[in-house]
């Protein structure tokens, strides 16, 4: 994924790091009942998947307060981002977003001949609702948010976001890449399936990358209006695009509350160790509420990610308001204290 923007992966075999903080991974692995499933589903590899989608939707229905109609599944949901930019950029159609931010549906938007108006984040690096909203006119097909934003960990408020999307449905589908959702407390999550479930148009893709470790498993969904995911249906294969394996994986995952509590905490732990140790060191760390988390650096950023390769710690850069940045995904304890020793040899 995105290897482009990623100078060392480009010269070939992946080295072997001692702390992979690139990618936003889920260093803790599966859960043992998501291993267990896999397991088992190897004896019925023969058969297609039938019933275990009713049941996965299910629950996930449940859980948001939708129906199983409401939603559709996905092999992650890199598969949602593309499908949506393939249906919205038709006849120049115009995605309204904020920026910099994950920008694989805004890339796929304009290879199929859409276009991207975008606004600046806020000076606290969030996104800019009331600027998006000023941006939207007769053009716009879609508006896209990601919250939490990657790459830099922030959120809007929950409340001025079901605002917005209460208030620009009607017109435009508001889409909201919810793919960190699961690092903010339950309490905290802006529950958005409700304005779902009030008919309104709004869009929550969603993955089992993160906090269910599935990246490469591969399981995503969006929850939608039933009319919007047949209309995105026809750009997949459909039903036949998820393995059985996987769909009992994600059954036994979404089941596992206990695992995805201790993977939160845990990371959330890394996260204020590393926090702490880079702003002792004089870095001013955007808070994140997610599994990663953006600083300014003050060295060139291929140079540094270079050196901190050849330390053996993968990280992405980003440079933006003639700025470099260090995106680094929190790993486990040990992994980000290997992180700040490197870190600190290098800028030594
Ligand atoms: N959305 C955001 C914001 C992401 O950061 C990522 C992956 O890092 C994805 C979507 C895609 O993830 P996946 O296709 O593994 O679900």
């Amino acid at each position: 994924p995105m290897v482009d923007e990623f100078a060392p992966l480009q010269t070939g075999a992946m080295p072997k790091l001692k702390a992979r903080l690139f990618a936003n991974e889920n260093p803790l692995g599966i859960s043992q009942k998501a291993r267990e499933a896999l397991i088992k589903a190897i004896d019925i590899g023969n058969r297609y998947a039938w019933e275990e989608f009713d049941e996965m939707k299910k629950l996930i229905a449940d859980k948001e307060g939708v129906k199983p109609e409401n939603i559709m599944l996905t092999p992650g949901s890199s598969e949602v981002l593309l499908i949506t930019a393939m249906h919205f950029a038709a006849n120049s159609g115009t995605v309204v977003t904020s920026r910099p931010t994950y920008d694989d549906l805004l890339d796929k938007t304009e290879v199929f001949k859409g276009r991207i108006v975008s606004v600046p984040l806020t000076k606290t690096y969030q996104y800019d609702l009331a600027a998006m909203k000023a941006k939207i006119n007769a053009d716009t097909k879609l508006a896209y948010i990601c919250n939490p934003n990657n790459p830099t960990g922030t959120i809007v408020p929950p409340a001025d976001l079901a605002a917005f999307a209460q208030e620009v449905s009607p017109t435009v589908p508001v889409f909201i890449d919810e793919a960190y959702i699961d690092f903010l407390e339950p309490g905290d999550r802006p529950q958005l399936g409700k304005l779902v479930a009030e008919g309104k148009n709004v869009m929550l893709a969603r993955t089992f990358s993160k906090i269910h470790g599935f990246a490469g498993i591969r399981l995503g969904y969006v929850i939608a209006q039933p009319d919007m995911l047949k209309t995105l249906e026809k750009y997949t294969t459909g039903e036949f695009g998820i393995s059985i394996a996987t769909l009992m994986a994600g059954i036994a995952s979404f089941k596992d509350l206990d695992w995805q509590n201790h993977c939160r905490t845990e990371n959330a732990r890394a996260r204020e160790y590393t926090t702490k140790a880079l702003t002792e060191m004089g870095y001013e760390v955007i808070p994140s509420y997610t599994n990663f988390m953006l600083f300014p650096i003050r060295m060139k950023p291929k140079t540094f990610e270079g050196q901190m390769f050849a330390n053996g710690v993968g990280i992405q850069t980003r440079t933006f308001g003639g700025q470099s940045w260090c995106r680094v995904s929190i790993g486990t304890m040990d992994e980000m204290k290997t992180f700040v020793d490197a870190f600190k040899k290098v800028t030594s």
